[in-house]
């Protein structure tokens, strides 16, 4: 049955029972008629609208992959071909459109991700330890005599096996303050060093009797106190010695109980979206891609921007290795076409840059993405990086737009200079 909008039951809910929501999605994307649209606005409405549907249900349920993936191809389905039936070719994989912006993608939220850090926001309200019934009933059920971590992760509650699963996490941007030690484990968790003591002094862990104890177990008559399965050799003895005098600068507060603050925000209270930030952002910030999604065009074109820098337009070469059945040639020189040959190579390319050239007395410009985002963007006199961002983004979607007319609708333009007028005038960019 559902409750309050989610599912419950006393069996294990699998795939099926969450197949709802992409449902949902579905339905959703019916009355927008995504023909209408622009590249833009669909990135816009996938993450604003079709991402947030099932924010509600994530925030209970670790969602199988299986629930992910199904929304994720509606999510893409949406974004590469709208709601028309006609197929087109996704350009790039959903790992690379779901990274952030910053890193050069186009940072649509992924799902998997989202719904492991809305699941540690219940770590962090169990470990305020609040005095709220639902507290009370998890712990009485889950954590007799043992903290949230050391808890199995058996029991019926899916609830529970979700929490479970992403505990790990907690761990990226939580810092434990010992009060009393008793929710914090000796050797497993950070609290006298940056790393736990199980890495600092593996030496020594491997050999101790008892690896689960928590803080508050190994302060017996205010000393502290650690056994080893054997004696420790001379070697072995100085090491103890070295993590004795380190223990020395601590004391135990029984007055106090630990507490829990968050590093990766400045008040130090746990926010989901930090722990997402923080997650999504593994790799390196691009310097091309912050200068796209700040330059003031069109989301449309921006878009057509990053799959351009990354290789993913649909020209003739792409859409051969993926099977399509045409020749592949650039309908203006017949050979075979690239994103460098559209946007440099090309008679039609050639003449825009060598006016460009002349008009702004550039002295010199790019012949291929490689020359433009090595050198060219980054400055030329008077023309600051923006600027010529802004120049590029102009004449590129114009050779585009020119060319899928060539290719798609076979209208040619009557003069070349038609084709400079188009990009000079406003209406481009609309
Ligand atoms: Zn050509």
């Amino acid at each position: 049955m559902k409750y309050l909008g989610i599912p419950i039951s006393n069996k294990h809910l699998n795939t099926s029972a969450f197949s709802f929501l992409p449902q949902k999605l579905y339905k959703r994307l019916d009355p927008w008629k995504g023909k209408h649209l622009t590249s833009g606005g669909r990135q816009i409405l996938s993450n604003t609208c079709l991402s947030s549907i099932p924010l509600y249900c994530m925030g209970f349920y670790w969602l199988q992959d299986g629930v992910h993936k199904k929304m994720d191809s509606i999510k893409a389905n949406f974004l590469w071909q709208g709601t028309e039936d006609k197929f087109r070719y996704h350009m790039a994989k959903w790992e690379m459109v779901s990274r952030p912006k910053d890193q050069g993608d186009l940072g649509i939220i992924n799902t998997r991700l989202m719904n492991d850090c809305l699941l540690v926001k219940w770590i962090w309200k169990i470990l305020q330890e609040p005095d709220e019934l639902w507290f009370k009933l998890l712990k009485t059920k889950y954590m007799r005599g043992t903290n949230f971590f050391s808890a199995k992760s058996k029991g019926e509650s899916q609830f529970w096996q979700g929490l479970q699963k992403v505990k790990h996490l907690f761990k990226w941007g939580a810092t434990l303050t010992i009060g009393r030690g008793n929710n914090c484990f000796f050797w497993h968790d950070c609290w006298l060093h940056e790393v736990p003591l199980k890495i600092y002094y593996e030496d020594l862990y491997r050999m101790v009797s008892h690896p689960d104890r928590v803080v508050w177990d190994c302060w017996v008559d205010q000393d502290w106190v650690v056994q080893f399965r054997r004696a420790l050799s001379s070697e072995e003895f100085q090491r103890w010695t070295l993590l004795y005098d380190e223990l020395q600068h601590f004391s135990i507060d029984e007055t106090i109980p630990d507490r829990v603050s968050w590093a990766l925000e400045k008040t130090k209270m746990f926010t989901t979206k930090s722990l997402y930030i923080f997650l999504s952002n593994r790799g390196i910030p691009s310097r091309v891609a912050g200068l796209i999604w700040k330059c003031k065009i069109p989301l449309k074109i921006k878009f057509f921007l990053w799959q351009t820098f990354n290789n993913k337009l649909p020209v003739g070469l792409s859409l051969l290795k993926r099977g399509w059945k045409g020749d592949g040639k650039c309908c203006l020189c017949g050979v075979l076409e690239t994103i460098n040959h559209i946007l440099f190579d090309c008679v039609l390319a050639k003449l825009i840059w060598s006016i460009i050239r002349e008009v702004l007395c550039l002295g010199d410009v790019p012949h291929s993405l490689q020359e433009l985002t090595e050198g060219w963007l980054w400055g030329k006199g008077l023309l600051s990086m923006r600027v010529l961002m802004f120049l590029f983004a102009g004449f590129a979607w114009t050779l585009w737009v020119t060319r899928n007319k060539m290719a798609i609708e076979k209208h040619f333009p009557n003069t070349p200079s038609d084709v400079l007028f188009d990009a000079l005038r406003d209406g481009r960019y609309s």
